[in-house]
C-alpha cells in the first residue's frame, strides 16, 4: 500500500439454485457468486452467494474487518445491508449479527443461499469515521464506473476459504472489466454476463475488477504482460495519454530486478477522483499479487499525475517482491477477521518504497540531486513520528494505539532503514551485495507460497550476510535507538548541511506554504509541520494560523489565487498586512515582504573523501 499526502490546495488551485445440490457438501462444490451491476437500487448492488450444502446447525458467514496489505480494520461488513439466509424453499432462515462483520446462520442444514446490498465507499468518505482508503474500497457508479474491490462484495462462510468461487457479474452493456480474474467464456451465454473464476477465497480478494468504458491499453515489458485502465469521470486523461509513461517505467523496474519470479501479467486499474465531496479522497494504491488499484485526484496536471504514477506504481509493482513473495506465516494464512500481524513492516513497506526511489536514479529517471532531496524529505517527514519506537513492536501492533497513528513513518522511516542496510551491505561486500540481493535471495528460498517464521527472519537474514546486522537490527529496528543518518551517509562520502535558498512568497516551486480548508468554506491556513520561509516567518506567521484578511480584503480560495498571482511582482519593500486566526486569537501582522528564502538541509558530497567512499555511492546510485 501507498498513502500520498496530497496538498487540497494544489488540487483546487488546478495546477496543474436446486434442491439436488443439497446432497453436495459444502466444502467440495463451488461457491457461486453472483453480483447485479444492472439493476442497482439507491446506490446499491445485490450479491448472492450459493454454497453447497452443509453438515452443522450452525453456518457462520464473514465479510472481512481487514484485509491484507491496509494494516488498519475496516470493517468492510458495515457496508452490508438487507441480509438474508434463505433455505431451498425460499423460505427465510433465522440469524444473528454477531458483529459487524459477522453473521451466525441458524438451521444451517436447510442453508441455500445468502444474499444482501452492498453500498459502496468512495460516496461515504467525507461522512463515516475511519473511512476506508480508497484503493481499498468500492465504487459504485450506476452505469459509469465499478470500483469492485471484491472483499467489499463477497464474503466467505466460515471453512469454506479454500473452495473455489464461480463469480457472475451482471454488467451494463457498454462497460467492460479490467482483472487478473480468469474468465470463463461460454458459447451462447448472456453476453453481458461475465463469469470470472477463482481458486479460493484469498484469489478473490486479490484480485480487483475495474468496470469502465472500453478503453484500456495493454503493453509488453519483456515476459509481463500490463494492462492499463483509466476512469476519468471528465474525460481528461485516457490510458493511451498515460501509457507511454508508464511504459518507460515498469521497462527500468524490470532492468533494475532482474531475473526475479513473478507474474506473467499486470493490471493497473486507474481510478480518477473528481474531487467532488462525494468521491475518493483516499490517493495512493494499494498492492495485489497481479494488479494494483490506485487513485488520483483527476484535477492535477498531467506532469503531476505521471509523477504520482510512476511513484506509486512503481511501488505497489515492487511489493510483488515483498510481502507478495517473501512474507511470515501471519500474511500467509492471513485471517481476515481477526488477523495476527507480522513485525516485518520494515521490509514489507520500508524496502518497497527503498526499491521504488533507488531503481529511478540507478535506471536515470531521476538525477542524484533529486534522489537526495527524497532522502531528505523523508528524514524531515520521519520527525512527525516517534523515532523512538520499536520498529518491529510498532509493526505487530500496527493496528493499536500508539503504534497506528505511526504507520506511515514505514515509507518515511522504512525507507531510511533500507538505506542503511543498502549501505553497509555493499560497504561490506566491497560493492557486489545490497538490499536487492539480498531479497532475491530470500525469494528465491521462500516464495509466494511458502512463508517464513516471523521471528527468525531477522537471524536468517544475519546469517546470510554479516554480524554488524545484528547490532543495526538489535539497536535501530528492533530496539528503539534513533539512527544518525549521517554516519551511514559519510560511509559513501556524503554528509548533510542546511543551506539557504530562494523560494516564491506563498509556494516553495509548486509546493505551497498555505493549504485549503475545505470544510470550513475553503479557509486559507498556513501549514503546520514544515519548515516556513523568511516570508512567513518574519511576519511572525505560524503553522495553523487561518488567514483572514491580506491588505483588507477578505481571503478564502478563491480571493487569494489573485494575490499569489500578484506576489510574483512584489519588491522586497512592498508591505504587507496580514490578518491572522491563531486559536482563538485574532493576530494582525505587518511589514515588508522582503526577500524571500527558506533554510533547508541537503546532502553533500563531504570534502577530502577517499576513492573507495565515492567508488561505493557510484555502486550504490549506478547500480
Ligand atoms: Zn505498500
Amino acid at each position: 500500500m501507498k498513502k500520498l499526502i496530497v496538498l487540497v490546495f494544489f488540487v483546487m488551485l488546478g495546477y496543474g439454485c436446486g434442491s439436488s445440490k443439497a446432497l453436495i457438501a459444502a466444502d467440495s462444490t463451488p461457491m457461486t457468486v453472483a453480483i447485479d451491476l444492472v439493476n442497482i437500487v439507491e446506490d446499491k448492488v445485490l450479491v448472492t452467494m450459493d454454497p453447497g450444502a452443509f453438515q452443522e446447525d450452525t453456518v457462520l458467514f464473514y465479510i472481512p474487518k481487514i484485509i491484507p496489505g491496509t494494516y488498519s480494520e475496516d470493517n468492510y461488513g458495515r457496508y452490508i445491508e438487507g441480509f438474508k439466509a434463505l433455505d431451498y424453499k425460499g423460505n427465510e432462515l433465522q440469524f444473528n449479527k454477531e458483529d459487524e462483520n459477522t453473521w451466525r446462520i441458524s438451521n444451517g442444514k436447510n442453508l441455500d443461499k445468502v444474499s444482501y446490498l452492498v453500498n459502496d465507499t468512495y460516496d461515504s468518505e467525507n461522512e463515516v469515521k475511519e473511512a476506508v482508503f480508497s484503493p481499498a474500497g468500492t465504487n459504485i457508479l450506476d452505469d459509469k464506473n465499478f470500483v469492485l474491490n471484491l472483499h467489499g462484495f463477497v464474503g466467505y462462510f466460515k471453512g469454506l476459504k479454500e473452495v473455489p468461487y464461480e463469480i457472475s457479474i451482471n454488467r451494463p452493456a457498454h462497460l467492460a472489466a479490467t482483472t487478473s480474474l480468469k474468465e470463463r467464456k461460454t458459447e451462447g451465454s448472456e453476453t453481458n454476463v461475465d463469469l470470472f473464476l477463482a481458486n479460493r477465497y484469498f484469489e478473490v480478494i486479490d484480485s480487483p475488477i475495474q468496470y469502465t468504458e472500453p478503453t484500456t491499453e495493454t503493453f509488453q515489458i519483456k515476459d509481463i504482460s500490463v494492462t492499463l485502465s483509466v476512469y476519468s469521470p471528465n474525460g481528461t486523461y485516457t490510458a493511451s495519454s498515460l501509457k507511454d509513461r508508464m511504459e518507460e517505467m515498469m521497462t527500468a523496474q524490470k532492468t533494475f530486478l532482474g531475473d526475479i519470479d513473478g507474474t506473467k501479467e499486470y493490471n493497473i486499474l486507474l481510478y480518477l477522483s473528481s474531487m467532488e465531496p462525494t468521491d475518493a479522497t483516499g490517493f495512493g494504491a494499494l498492492e495485489h499479487h497481479t494488479s494494483t488499484v490506485v487513485v488520483l485526484p483527476e484535477t492535477i496536471s498531467k506532469e503531476r499525475l505521471e509523477q504520482a504514477m510512476v511513484d506509486v506504481v512503481s511501488h505497489e509493482f515492487f511489493h510483488i517482491v515483498t510481502p507478495l513473495n517473501i512474507h511470515s506465516e501471519e500474511i500467509q494464512y492471513f485471517d481476515f477477521n481477526d488477523p495476527k500481524m507480522s513485525e516485518h513492516l520494515w521490509m514489507y513497506e520500508g524496502t518497497t518504497e527503498y526499491f521504488a526511489n533507488i531503481f529511478q536514479i540507478q535506471q536515470g529517471l531521476i538525477e542524484e540531486e533529486e534522489f537526495y532531496k527524497r532522502i531528505m524529505d523523508k528524514t524531515n517527514n520521519a520527525k512527525a513520528y516517534d523515532d523512538d519506537m520499536s520498529f518491529t513492536e510498532m509493526s505487530r501492533s500496527i493496528l493499536e494505539e500508539p503504534y497506528k497513528k505511526n504507520y506511515a513513518n514505514v515509507y518515511e522511516k522504512g525507507t531510511l532503514i533500507n538505506m542503511c542496510l543498502d549501505i553497509m551491505l555493499l560497504e561490506k561486500s566491497k560493492g557486489q551485495k545490497g538490499v536487492l540481493w539480498l531479497m532475491k535471495e530470500l525469494s528465491k528460498k521462500y516464495g509466494a507460497m511458502t512463508p517464513f517464521k516471523d521471528n527468525e527472519l531477522i537471524d536468517e537474514i544475519v546469517a546470510m550476510t554479516y554480524p554488524e546486522l545484528r547490532t543495526f537490527f538489535d539497536t535501530h529496528v528492533i530496539g528503539n535507538t534513533p539512527i544518525d543518518y549521517n554516519t551511514y551517509l559519510a560511509r559513501v562520502g556524503l554528509t548533510t548541511k542546511t543551506v539557504q535558498k530562494e523560494s516564491g512568497y506563498f509556494l516553495d516551486g509548486d509546493i505551497p506554504f498555505i493549504d485549503v480548508n475545505q470544510s470550513e468554506g475553503n479557509s486559507i491556513f498556513v501549514r503546520r509541520g514544515i519548515e516556513l520561509n523568511s516570508f512567513f516567518n518574519d511576519l511572525g506567521a505560524q503553522g495553523g494560523d487561518v488567514i483572514k484578511s491580506i491588505n483588507d480584503t477578505a481571503i478564502n480560495l478563491e480571493a487569494i489565487r489573485p494575490i499569489i498571482g500578484q506576489s510574483f511582482q512584489w519588491s522586497p519593500e512592498t508591505e504587507i498586512k496580514m490578518t491572522v486566526l491563531r486559536g482563538e486569537e485574532e493576530i494582525t501582522l505587518e511589514g515588508k515582504v522582503g526577500t524571500p528564502v527558506l533554510q533547508v538541509e541537503t546532502i553533500v558530497p563531504l570534502d577530502d573523501v577517499s576513492p573507495d567512499k565515492t567508488q561505493l555511492r557510484e555502486v550504490w546510485l549506478k547500480g
